[in-house]
């Protein structure tokens, strides 16, 4: 297992009302409420954020964004900025998500550029990367994976670097069913992590790098034993809150036998 706190990030997407949103808490609350061995974090609509405040306050449950902008205020329809996100009590977002770079045209310039200004306000990015199944069948994969992760973390202080979370996720594997294999979620893990060596030495110890892309409470345990895996960001097994709280149980698990509780 690897050496840092473990992490475990749900990701909704564009899914849950408000009350769903309540609702949804109430129960997962209940769950998870005694898991100490992780961070718990459930990434929501931006709709959800401020209720989500109000059912999460002094819980083992963080929340977050799912995207935000690189402004600080302004004449930005449509836009939502880290302040409007510390406000709601997020402490995390995610950025550079697939989704948000395939289908709404996301740059790695402007991926960095947000991930500057979350650090600046004091959020903590949750930074996605992964390659589609072109590159993967080119060979290419780690080139994409490594070449994303350098063009939106070059700008930082070893500081700064150290503040994030960075979440592997190989796109041909997001909602499709197909888990990329342990040994191949080891294995790029650890070529992001020797990057981040090379921005930051041998600080890149203390990132948590996850794994994304349709994981369960099935595979949750065989994913965490491998050294560079730090957690999962998931989506379709985050929306409901009995599966999810039965993955985190089981990453909680995990956790506790290695440490011997
Ligand atoms: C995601 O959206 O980040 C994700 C990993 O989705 P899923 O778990 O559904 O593959």
């Amino acid at each position: 297992m690897a050496k840092r706190r473990p992490v475990i990030a749900g990701n909704w997407k564009m899914f849950k009302t408000v009350s769903e949103a309540e609702n949804y808490a109430v129960s997962f609350l209940e769950e998870v409420k005694d898991v100490t061995e992780l961070d718990i974090i459930l990434c929501a609509p931006f709709t959800a954020l401020y209720p989500l405040k109000n059912e999460l306050e002094e819980s083992v449950v963080h929340l977050g964004a799912q995207n935000m902008s690189w402004a600080d205020q302004g004449a930005y329809t449509g836009e939502i900025s880290a302040q409007m996100l510390l406000d709601v009590a997020c402490t995390y977002v995610i950025l550079g998500h697939s989704e948000r770079r395939e289908l709404f045209g996301e740059t790695d310039q402007e991926i960095a550029k947000k991930v500057k200004k979350a650090l600046a306000a004091g959020l903590t990015p949750i930074l996605c990367v992964g390659e589609n199944l072109n590159v993967r069948e080119e060979g290419k994969a780690a080139e994409r994976v490594q070449g994303q992760v350098t063009l939106a973390l070059s700008s930082l202080s070893t500081e700064e670097l150290s503040r994030m979370v960075i979440a592997y996720e190989p796109i041909w594997a997001i909602g499709t069913g197909k888990t990329a294999s342990s040994k191949d979620a080891q294995e790029m893990c650890a070529a992001i992590r020797n990057t981040l060596t090379d921005l930051m030495g041998l600080n890149a110890e203390k990132v948590p790098i996850l794994y994304g892309g349709s994981v369960k409470a099935e595979n949750i345990a065989e994913l965490l034993n491998e050294p560079d895996v730090d957690g999962a960001l998931v989506g379709g097994a985050s929306l409901d809150p009995l599966s999810f709280a039965k993955l985190v149980h089981n990453a909680a698990a995990v956790v506790a036998r290695v440490v011997g509780i």
